[in-house]
């Protein structure tokens, strides 16, 4: 199958960003390390499991208590929330031939967008863990946006559209906001195309409003679908993506 696009959207969780190398008890031991605390690992391991126990999940624990992991983890150390960053970064990988079918596409001329759930309020370039994970892997140069139910980020200029917060991507409003901004620069949602993992947030509600839709399985198959293709890595894009003149 071969589509011919203006504009790509990219999903961020187990799509371009592949957790595989994320284990939260090694982030806990760098950071000890990196303060000079090795002593401390399996201490903080523990405590690290105590508020998983309380919140159900890492991410849950990670996305919305991070002041907690911060004070009762790391004994409120100064030092920890940049650490904390850094080295979760460190563990996140690029999925299969990203940066390969990233710049294939920009080359092309296509328009291309990180479309992304995030939950924690944003704030400057690199403080959430979208726009650090572009920064780090040097994506950034590929993306005009990063648009989040907590904001649009301009990445020409670092700056923040607030009209897009509290649109989602599971109850759509934020393809419909989207739909909205590509027709006001002359793009039909038919022209473009949302890849993603998650079947109920990046594939039913985006082909609803009128967006190609294809489904990454390189980190987690949800089974199929109704996506217009499947691919197992990004490379497969410089197969089926042209740019629609
Ligand atoms: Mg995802």
């Amino acid at each position: 199958m071969e589509m011919e696009l203006k504009w790509v959207g990219f999903d961020f969780g187990q799509c371009m960003m592949d957790p595989t190398g994320l284990r939260s008890y090694l982030v806990v031991g760098d950071v000890s390390k990196a303060m000079g605390e090795p002593e401390l690992v399996e201490e903080r391991v523990h405590r690290y499991r105590v508020l998983k126990e309380k919140y159900g999940t890492y991410s849950a624990v990670k996305e919305g208590h991070r002041d907690e992991i911060m004070r009762y983890v790391f004994d409120g150390k100064e030092e920890a929330p940049e650490l904390f960053s850094i080295k979760e970064q460190e563990h996140l990988l690029m999925g299969s031939g990203l940066e390969e079918a990233l710049c294939y596409l920009r080359d092309e001329g296509l328009h291309l967008a990180v479309v992304a759930e995030l939950k924690k309020t944003l704030g400057a370039m690199g403080t959430d863990i979208v726009t650090r994970f572009l920064q780090t892997k040097g994506l950034t140069q590929y993306f005009e946006e990063v648009v989040t139910p907590q904001g649009r980020i301009d990445l020409r200029n670092g700056s923040i559209d607030l009209s897009y917060k509290g649109k989602t991507k599971e109850e759509g409003t934020l393809y419909d906001k989207l739909a909205q901004s590509l027709r006001d620069r002359g793009i039909e949602p038919s022209e473009g195309t949302m890849i993603g993992d998650k079947i109920a947030t990046d594939i039913v509600p985006a082909k609803k409003r009128g967006f190609k839709v294809i489904q990454y399985t390189g980190y987690v198959d949800m089974g199929s679908c109704e996506a217009d293709c499947r691919i197992e890595n990004f490379l497969r894009l410089k197969e089926i993506i042209k740019k629609k003149v």
